[in-house]
């Protein structure tokens, strides 16, 4: 019996991932994507002789599963690289994880006093009605230092206050670490590596991270799997529950037994044939804040070891600059010069998303010269500005409540499914948008329902399971 074929939309790690699964288990399988390269957001690239990432991308996972899918796809083609991250604040380093010993040394007997007691006293009056990042984060580590380490660079991501963000966002992407704990383990060092955001080594494959991608997509093709560029999908014909016909922005049309969807959920939707009018307004509410990536090449090999930095300063619009040069040796083609990625995130709707690349070069260089991580006599010898657009999915307070009735929506077209970072609307990293990508080719193949809109839901990120260095040996 010839099984379903299914079309793909979106060469992401979550579209590779489930398009390799599906056709190793016999099923026709086409993926279509709008750019000339796979790999999405995690995609690699060559820039002035040497390989950068899209930002920091740097791959973990406790899920054995995606961690077994990583081996199988990289082999022995990684380095262990040991961490280095920093937050940088009133021109000066504080470790990050933090340290109680380096936090002690950059501020004063005034603002330790000030932390421990409003630490002291959230431990002893909770709040006991958690709603926004606010709220989660000043119930884990108290008001100061939420609004030393969290408040300004959360608002530089996000656009919005903090009182504005889900606590979703935090719970999953910030371990309960708790200041006693964090003196504890400074105290005893963190052996164990027990806490999943207090990883301080990464697997990073040699040739950056999209070579992951290029290998799934090599395999892919191996198996006769076809991959169709620069074929933007902006057209679902469905009639009754299901979706007929798929029609690119050149026109041309595809159809399958299945239609996968990693591509943004709000354009998917307005794309989509006969959807209801409280639906579309629904989908009005979810929006996505886009990232754009300065990359300055300089001719100077040690500007500092991080491999990457959050700029918490507010005198500075960036909020990471990424440091390429500490990645792993095989970047760098064997050229003596450091490239730096600067991130500055904006709504469409925000000056910065619309400046020219010679401004945002520009900026960024002056950004640099400003928190003194570069010095005068520091060359720039190259730019370039890439721009990303929707890549964070807005968990705005009550979210849920407008993509809830959505899903269930989505949930009644009987042949497609959504996945991914920006698909399914989650904050996925690379390891949940591959679970995604590895549970939907098990769904389709075997008709049992894989909960796919629960992964990444877990109100503690990844924190079942402890990390466990032997996962990348
Ligand atoms: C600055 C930055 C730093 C990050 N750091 C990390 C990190 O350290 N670790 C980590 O694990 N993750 C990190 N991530 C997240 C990671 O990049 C994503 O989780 C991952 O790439 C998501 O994969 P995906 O397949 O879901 O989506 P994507 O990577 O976005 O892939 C979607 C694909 O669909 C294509 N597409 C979109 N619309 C259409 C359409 N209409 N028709 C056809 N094709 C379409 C896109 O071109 C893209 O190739 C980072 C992301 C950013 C932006």
């Amino acid at each position: 019996m010839s099984k379903a074929s299914v079309i793909i939309i979106g060469a992401g790690p979550a579209g590779l991932t489930a398009a390799y699964q599906l056709i190793k288990l016999g099923h026709p399988v086409t993926l279509i994507e709008s750019t000339n390269q796979v790999g999405g957001m995690s995609r690699s690239l060559d820039m002035f002789g040497q390989i950068v990432d899209c930002g920091p991308h740097r791959f973990f996972t406790s899920d054995k599963i995606v961690n077994d899918f990583f081996h199988e796809i990289v082999g022995d083609n990684f380095t262990v690289v040991n961490r280095l991250t920093r937050i940088y604040y009133r021109n000066k380093f504080f470790d990050y994880p933090l340290k109680i010993g380096n936090v002690i040394g950059n501020i004063s007997i005034f603002e330790l006093t000030h932390i421990l007691f409003s630490y002291f006293w959230i431990r002893i009056f909770p709040n006991k009605s958690v709603k926004t990042f606010k709220d989660w984060v000043t119930n884990k580590f108290g008001e100061k230092l939420f609004g030393m380490f969290f408040k300004s660079y959360t608002e530089k991501l996000w656009g919005i206050s903090c009182n504005q963000i889900d606590a979703d966002w935090a719970s999953q992407r910030i371990k309960k670490l708790s200041l006693w704990e964090a003196l504890i383990s400074s105290i005893k060092g963190n052996k164990n590596n027990k806490h999943k955001t207090l990883v301080d080594v990464f697997a990073y494959p040699h040739k950056g991270t999209g070579s992951i991608y290029n290998e799934i997509a090599q395999r892919f093709e191996n198996l006769g799997g076809k991959i169709i560029f620069e074929q933007k999908i902006e057209t679902f014909i469905k009639q009754d529950s299901k979706i007929t016909e798929i029609i690119t922005q050149k026109g041309e049309s595809y159809k399958a037994d299945w239609i996968v969807s990693t591509m943004p959920m709000t354009s998917l939707i307005k794309g989509l044939s006969n959807v209801p009018q409280e639906v579309l307004d629904y989908t009005q509410k979810l929006y996505f804040r886009n990232t754009t990536l300065v990359y300055l090449e300089i001719n100077n090999n040690e500007l500092f070891p991080d491999n990457w930095i959050y700029v918490h300063s507010p005198e500075v619009t960036h909020g990471r600059i990424t440091n390429f040069r500490n990645w792993c040796p095989t970047l760098t083609n064997g050229k003596n010069t450091s490239i730096l990625c600067l991130e500055f995130w904006s709504f469409d709707s925000d000056s910065l998303w619309q400046k020219s690349d010679e401004y945002l070069s520009e900026l960024a260089h002056k950004e640099l010269l400003t928190l003194k991580l570069i010095s005068e006599n520091d060359r720039v010898l190259n730019s370039k500005v890439i721009k990303i657009p929707k890549c964070y999915p807005v968990y705005e307070t009550g979210y849920m409540e407008n993509l809830n009735p959505i899903i269930d929506y989505l949930n009644t077209v009987s042949n497609l499914k959504l996945i991914g970072r920006y698909g399914s609307f989650k904050y996925n990293n690379q390891d949940h948008s591959i679970l995604m990508g590895l549970l939907l080719a098990k769904e389709i193949h075997t008709g049992v329902d894989q909960k796919l809109w629960d992964i990444n839901t877990d109100s503690d990120y990844q924190e079942s399971t402890e990390f466990n260095l032997s996962g990348y040996s």
